[in-house]
């Protein structure tokens, strides 16, 4: 099959010729229709988080399913499958208090056992247990969710990973009351998924922040009641104002130091600020110490404390129901081929989302 090599740091991927094995026991071999181009893959290209290499990248995907391994009784050749790289073991403290997305006992192969994927006759590491810039997927059945056969898959895939995490950050890790205050900051593909979050959950307003004009523009058709461009004003002194002190509850969906900061200083006492960026590794954060005895709180926010199997159908009737819009966020289409472009699109603020499609 092709698919998309990862060989390190600042070096684009190349399109190579992998073989990939058959699934074994509980593993399912998928036939990728779309994949997304997620922001987090780039965090490995720019080198800002380590990954072994050769490897294959891309988390965000949808397709249908070829063929599954003896033990798999969840799925069967022909379903269609979105993935999910909060593959879970179903058995640790996590797993069975409901925190699948936590769990720290990821089923992967054992090193006695072929490798998934190999390239002229070498391992190649699977990324994010996916591996999804690929004709195909081998990976875990809970790895998997079957959805509607009549629910496109380009679409589909969008929920594999960024709307999972924006939606998920308001709904599961914040839990927003309905008349909320909040501000979202970054206008990318997981913060307009966070500002529909947030006007699904009935927020009263939605502030986005962002340095880009067309970023602004698109937040306002998702649901942005507010904007703020801070390349030309503070958004905290802005968000301040536009509330009266500061929002109940901010959003950071960029993965960077300075807006993780503004998002705790942009709340009101007793709000909540939720950090669902990539921070790059080494990188601290600094708070106003004082501020904790307003309670003001901050917190992490892993893949939207997503229980997938569950989160995933119910979006597709947010999509259904038109209460998520998902068309408005695929800005292109590619091809595998276009992985390279894709990136530079995305570093440029020219896109919230392309989704290469493999037919
Ligand atoms: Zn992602
Ligand atoms: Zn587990």
């Amino acid at each position: 099959m092709k698919a998309a090599m990862f060989h390190g740091a600042h070096k684009p991927l190349t399109i190579e010729d992998v073989d990939i094995d058959k699934p074994l026991g509980r593993e399912v071999l998928v036939r990728t229709v779309a994949s997304g181009v997620c922001h987090s893959d780039l965090h490995f290209i720019d080198g800002y988080y380590p990954f072994p290499t050769p490897a294959i990248l891309g988390h965000e995907a949808a397709g249908i399913v070829e063929a599954v391994g003896l033990q798999v009784s969840e799925l069967k050749p022909g379903d269609h499958v979105i993935a999910c790289l909060s593959v879970f073991c179903g058995q640790c403290d996590y797993c069975l208090t409901g925190k699948t997305h936590l769990c720290q006992t990821r089923p992967v192969r054992a090193k006695t056992e072929p490798p998934k994927l190999s390239w002229k006759g070498e391992p190649v590491n699977q990324f994010a247990n996916l591996s999804a810039y690929a004709e195909k997927m081998l990976v875990h059945e809970n790895a998997l969710v079957k959805i509607d056969g009549e629910m496109p898959l380009d679409r589909a895939a969008l929920i594999g990973c960024g709307v999972t995490t924006g939606v998920g950050a308001v709904l599961n890790t914040a839990r927003i009351e309905p008349g909320s205050t909040t501000a979202v900051f970054g206008a990318g593909g997981v913060g307009l998924a966070a500002i529909q979050g947030a006007r699904i959950a009935g927020a009263r307003m939605i502030i986005a922040v962002d340095t880009v004009e067309a970023k602004l523009a698109r937040a306002r058709e998702l649901g942005a009641t507010h904007v703020v461009n801070a390349a030309a004003d503070d958004p905290v002194k802005a968000i301040r104002t536009l509330t009266n002190g500061g929002v109940d509850y901010s959003f950071e969906a960029i993965g960077l130091k300075l807006a993780a900061e503004q998002c705790f200083d942009c709340i009101r006492p007793g709000g909540t600020a939720t950090i669902i960026g990539m921070i790059p590794v080494g990188q601290k954060i600094e708070l106003d110490g004082p501020m904790f005895l307003r309670e003001k709180k901050i917190q992490g926010c892993s893949m939207g404390s997503n229980r997938f199997k569950v989160d995933m159908p119910r979006y597709i009737d947010f999509y259904r129901q038109g209460r998520l819009k998902l068309d408005e966020m695929i800005t292109r289409r590619g091809r595998l081929a276009d992985v390279n472009e894709a990136f530079r699109a995305m570093k440029a603020g020219e896109v919230a989302r392309t989704v290469l499609m493999f037919e």
